[in-house]
């Protein structure tokens, strides 16, 4: 049980792109984004990739299938949105779970149409978005908006450097502060001021960092950023602990080893995000 001040996240799933299942990829996990934050007894999800599936399943054994919470979409690529027509508590029409996304303003798309008529569409998808939608409302709103939740909880929101546009979140609770900054892709002549003040003395910033800066080279503008750049936002924005996040699929354990070891001898308290794992400040 959380202590009523305590603030913790768990990451559901720690990939990008597309799931990565397979002995190489056992340790660092291969579902893609979800995280569960937890500021005391109250939920916020972030983001709704596969991992989000094994968050729902924890649910319905431990809480009886029934959900209260928000859920924010950093946007809507599909490895940040296709668990959620496998969110079990969803189907149960007394939950009450509210779906927030930032980036779509002025798009021709809004939340609910991406859910309903493209995700949970025949013949794409089977199960049609109504049977889920009387567990769950659907929030656009302007990103840079702040929200005031229930509970004390005050989610900060940022707009990142991503194609067809993403938002980062700076969650405060009790005092304490996780930044969630995926996508993004960083600028090659300055520092992205956006990042940095999502992330200004964090406790925990999770940051992307899909590429090694060698890589990195193949991949300029598909909205990506690397390691040694997350370096550089948590010296500028004085965080205490640092998770690389959103691994390349191609980078298995092996690979996720080395960059954790060179992390470590550059900079105390950086290391890549280990799928199941939960920190609690
Ligand atoms: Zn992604
Ligand atoms: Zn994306």
């Amino acid at each position: 049980m959380n202590s009523p001040t305590s603030l913790s996240i768990k990451f559901w799933g720690t990939r990008g792109s597309i799931p990565c299942p397979g002995p190489d990829t056992i340790k660092y996990g291969g579902n893609t984004t979800c995280f569960e934050i937890t500021c005391g007894d109250k939920r916020v999800i972030i983001d709704a990739g596969t991992g989000i599936r094994l968050l729902g399943k924890k649910i319905m054994l431990e809480e009886k299938n029934l959900l209260e919470a928000d859920l924010f979409f950093t946007h809507t690529h599909m490895d940040h949105i296709q668990g959620l027509p496998f969110f079990a508590p969803l189907y149960n029409p007394n939950s009450n779970v509210r779906l927030h996304a930032g980036h779509l303003a002025g798009d021709k798309y809004d939340l609910h149409g991406i859910i309903g008529t493209m995700l949970m569409k025949d013949p794409v998808f089977p199960v049609p978005s109504a049977l889920i939608e009387k567990a769950c409302s659907f929030n656009d709103y302007d990103c840079g908006h702040e929200f005031s939740l229930e509970g004390g909880i005050t989610i900060k929101t940022g707009q990142l450097n991503h194609p067809n546009g993403a938002c980062g979140y700076r969650i405060e609770f009790a005092d304490k502060v996780i930044a969630i900054c995926t996508d993004t892709e960083h600028f090659e002549d300055r520092i992205d001021e956006n990042v940095v003040t999502l992330a200004k003395n964090a406790d925990i910033m999770v940051y992307d960092s899909a590429y090694t800066n060698e890589e990195y080279q193949n991949f300029k503008g598909w909205g990506h950023s690397t390691w040694q750049e997350a370096l550089k936002v948590a010296e500028a924005a004085n965080v205490k602990q640092t998770l690389l996040f959103h691994h390349d699929p191609s980078h298995n354990d092996e690979k996720m080893d080395q960059i954790a070891e060179e992390v470590s001898s550059l900079r105390d308290g950086v290391r890549p995000a280990i799928e199941g794992e939960v920190i609690t400040i």
